[in-house]
């Protein structure tokens, strides 16, 4: 539905997006996940029309967003990052007008603004001015004017920035119940935003796509490690050989000792668990065992080690 393929936009000398290929499939909860000057507004203004690529090739539902700009921005709906919306306008009246904007026949404002009203949850504040809104629910009202004409993607750029928790997880839960009719795409640099929101993510850093998988995928594929660390009061020198002696520990790093008390970084392969081999040394070996924790990789850690620059 959505193809994206070696698109580039260039900003004088910045390279934002550098040669990214990407496909999104109908009904899919896409997110675009990346720190800070990623390059994810960039390319979301390219899908949604608002700038040309700087080289490549965008197609929505078929069509080439060089040539048939006004037919996809008909199939888009967009959040842009700074929802601009007008202060001193009604919620009732700026949806009207969008309505107006986006070309829908007067006789169906009043069945889209009803259905917007129910999908965003806009009832309690429809009558209301945007202005002394929460910024909750002024994104709700962002949602509903990217909704209006009822379009099949809806790009969201940054849909939770600023909000508070409670309202994190609203605006999160009517994301996923408006991802079951639509496909939609919605970038972040908060890892748990795509976890709780997101079938797939891909993860861009400095203008370049570095992962592209579900969650599951992205786990598996970077789950390269687990890691014990234990702390040991033991009088002898040459505990992190004995250690090493354990199978399927990889490597062994030792901390910077004070006086009997040795810190171990222990190193394990893949999906192995030696948390009992390990007390078992300690015991056979007669150390005091002061303290033993297992780290298993997390996306959290997948994410760091591809976005450190
Ligand atoms: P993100 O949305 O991931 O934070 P952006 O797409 O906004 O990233 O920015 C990507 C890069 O392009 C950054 O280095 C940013 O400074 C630069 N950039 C973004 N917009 C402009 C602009 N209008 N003019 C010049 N450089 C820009």
């Amino acid at each position: 539905m959505i193809k994206v393929s070696k698109l580039t936009k260039n900003y004088d000398e910045t390279v934002a997006v550098d040669n990214i290929s990407f496909e999104v499939k109908h009904g899919e909860i896409l997110g675009f996940l990346g720190p800070n000057g990623a390059g994810k507004t960039t390319t979301m203004k390219v899908l949604t029309c608002f700038m040309p690529p700087t080289s490549g090739d965008v197609t929505i539902a078929g069509m080439n967003v060089m040539e048939d700009s006004l037919s996809i921005r008909q199939q888009i709906g967009y959040l842009p990052e700074q929802n601009p919306l007008y202060q001193d306008m009604d919620v009732v009246d700026y949806l009207r007008f969008v309505a107006e904007l986006r070309g829908i026949p007067k006789e169906q404002h009043d069945s889209r603004l009803r259905r917007m009203m129910d999908v965003c949850g806009l009832e309690k504040v429809i009558s209301r001015s945007i202005g002394e809104l929460s910024k909750g629910y002024r994104q709700r009202v962002g949602l509903a004017q990217a909704m209006i004409h009822d379009p099949q993607i809806l790009i969201l750029d940054e849909p939770t920035s600023g909000l508070d928790p409670n309202q994190i997880v609203e605006i999160r839960n009517l994301i996923k119940e408006i991802g079951k009719e639509k496909t939609v795409i919605l970038s972040t640099h908060i890892l748990s935003e795509v976890q709780a929101t997101c079938d797939r993510a891909i993860i861009i850093d400095q203008g370049k796509i570095v992962a592209d998988g579900t969650l599951q995928d992205l786990q598996a594929a970077f789950h390269g490690m687990e890691r014990i660390t234990i702390e040991i009061k033991a009088p002898q020198n040459g505990c992190a050989e004995k250690l090493r002696t354990i199978e399927n520990v990889k490597q062994v790093n030792e901390g910077t000792p004070d006086g009997e008390i040795k810190c171990f970084t222990i190193e394990i392969e893949k999906g192995q668990d030696l948390r009992e081999q390990i007390f078992d040394l300690t015991v056979k070996e007669g150390w005091k065992l002061l303290e033993l924790h297992r780290e298993v990789t997390t996306l959290e850690d997948v994410f760091r080690q591809l976005t450190k620059g």
